[in-house]
């Protein structure tokens, strides 16, 4: 039997992973059954982009509004008819937690008649197969998947399928999901789902859509990740203009949305996870005017999408503004000013700068100067024993990274300089090997000069010296950039490591010992083991 669980906790990213663990506390505090549930199931399984976190619970989540605000979470809105609230987690990740719940449709264009239900009874009110299955997040059945239409077969097959004969009657934006979902996935409508579709079609089901799914339909388009196929698709059907009357693809910004796509997907490659929403929404209706744009999003129940879209121009042109003064004056500046902004700032200015400078500072920030990255100064580090280990490390090779961005350490002499008094002291000589029953005057002679015994003299000075001379860094130009004026966090640190107090300690045991060729030999091995590692 599939692991689901396993499958859930290395599909969603860290943010989702958390939430779902939010989520879970919340409820069993709470003592209502939770089950993970929809498209965030289907996605698992397919190996799609888990886009929102569906959760469903057995009993009222407008009674955990404020546990769920206690705990971290932002509620962005809340859909007292069907008694769900919307999520947004910490980190990225959105959630819906609804009730589980019975509709019963007694008049077409009415709104359902809802009841309270168990999860099984309410799979049976949802869309599609592949949508109704739930994941049990309790004690005792943890991990159990409920599938009860056999959506798992129709992942497999890849097909969208409908639950009953009435369900587009039932809820007409139904057409529209089943068509976002085929553009999505690129999966066929099945053979008699798309029957009642062509019936549904003609026979003008659409006309008796819901005011609060045609709002849901259009946030839906925010987080597509080929939103502009999907418009198409929804064009060539008839259902944009259901979306808003006057929405054809013309009022979108193809190049503005086709290069947010190209970016957004190069910031997640790079590790980022900005939210595009607001930018999507703010392209696909672009050339909308003012009245138009606001109509829509009255329709939309998130207002946390809205406001965001709202405010997208005016938060970049901040941000442009910012990187056009002194704040980013230097790329090591400009790297911790568009660090500390929002990504999904970064990717919306990325495609809508209109200044050159800006334009060409993002791109660097996304691009070119993440290559400096690779040129830290492994050699030298290596040489003064600043590895990773050391707990300062990050910070270090941190600091070094802004430097090497501003052209600064570019020859190794200006590296060394920078980067010895973070140096650590040299580690302590091993314990000389116990021999046997040797009598005492021989071990301490073998102490003082026999081969394995501690080293005498730190031996990797002269050898530093050879690769000091032998010139192994990089920088063929010698720049004259003096290293930043931070003496006082360094002497600091140094101060901390205190390598040449313990250094001198180390020698001074030796010093009174004549170093034989003996027993210089091991003392060499440090430096090699330094080399080998700078080999790897
Ligand atoms: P997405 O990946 O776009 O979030 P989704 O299938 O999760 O797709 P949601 O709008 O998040 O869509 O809805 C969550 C779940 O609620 C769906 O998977 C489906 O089970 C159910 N659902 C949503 N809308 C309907 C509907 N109109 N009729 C029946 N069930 C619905
Ligand atoms: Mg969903």
């Amino acid at each position: 039997m599939a692991d689901y669980i396993y499958t859930m906790e290395i599909r969603l990213t860290p943010d989702q992973l958390k939430g779902v663990g939010l989520v879970q506390d919340v409820a069993r505090a709470a003592g209502m059954n939770l089950y993970l549930t929809g498209g965030a199931i289907r996605d698992i399984i397919s190996g799609f982009t888990i886009r929102d976190l569906d959760f469903t619970v057995q009993g009222n989540p407008l009674k955990l509004v404020k546990d769920f605000e206690k705990a971290g979470a932002r509620i962005t809105a809340v859909e007292e008819e069907v008694r769900t609230i919307f999520l947004a987690l910490p980190g990225n990740a959105r959630a819906e937690v609804s009730m589980a719940r019975t509709e019963k449709f007694e008049k077409t264009g009415k709104p359902p008649l809802v009841m309270p239900a168990t999860i099984h009874e309410d799979l049976r009110r949802r869309d599609f197969t592949v949508n109704a299955m739930a994941l049990s997040l309790n004690e005792g059945s943890r991990g159990l998947l409920l599938d009860p239409f056999n959506g798992v077969a129709d992942i497999e097959a890849k097909v969208i399928r409908i639950l009953h004969n009435y369900s587009f009657l039932e809820d007409p934006s139904r057409l529209i999901r089943a068509t976002r979902f085929a553009a999505r996935f690129h999966w066929p409508i099945e053979e008699r789902t798309q029957a009642r579709y062509d019936a549904a079609k003609e026979g003008k089901y659409i006309d008796h859509i819901l005011k609060s799914s045609i709002g849901h339909e259009i946030a839906a388009l925010a987080h597509e990740d080929d939103p502009l196929n999907v418009v198409r698709m929804l064009e060539k059907e008839g259902w944009l203009e259901i979306l808003h009357p006057h929405w054809t693809s013309a009022k979108v910004d193809v190049n503005g949305i086709t290069a947010l796509m190209k970016t957004r997907q190069q910031m997640v490659d790079l590790g980022y996870t900005p939210d595009a929403g607001p930018a999507v929404m703010y392209f696909l209706t672009s050339n909308f005017n003012e009245k138009e744009t606001s109509d829509i999003q009255k329709m939309i129940p998130r207002k946390d999408l809205v406001e965001a879209w709202r405010d997208i121009e005016d938060h970049a042109k901040e941000l442009a503004k910012r990187l056009m003064g002194k704040e980013a004056a230097t790329p090591s500046r400009t790297w911790q000013l568009l660090s500390s902004a929002r990504p999904e700032m970064v990717l919306f200015l990325a495609v809508t700068a209109k200044q050159q400078a800006v334009e060409q500072k993002i791109k660097n920030y996304l691009t070119k100067w993440r290559q400096v990255q690779q040129t830290l100064p492994l050699p030298e580090m290596t040489e003064l024993l600043i590895t990773p280990q050391l707990p300062e490390y990050p910070k270090l090779a941190h600091d070094v990274f802004l430097l090497l961005l501003d052209g600064k350490m570019r020859s190794r002499t200006e590296r060394l300089k920078y980067l010895k008094p973070f140096a650590p002291p040299p580690p302590p000589p091993p314990p000389a090997p116990r021999r046997g029953r040797q009598p005492k005057a021989a071990a301490q002679a073998a102490a003082a000069g026999a081969p394995g015994a501690p080293p005498a003299k730190p031996g990797p000075k002269g050898k530093k010296g050879k690769a000091a001379t032998a010139g192994q860094g990089p920088g063929p130009v010698a720049v004259a950039a003096p290293v930043p004026a931070k003496p006082d966090a360094k002497a600091k640190l140094a101060a901390k490591a205190a390598p040449p107090k313990v250094a001198e300690k180390a020698k001074a045991p030796a010093k009174p010992a004549k170093p034989t060729k003996a027993a210089a030999k091991p003392a060499a091995k440090p430096a090699k083991a330094a080399k080998k590692g700078k080999k790897k």
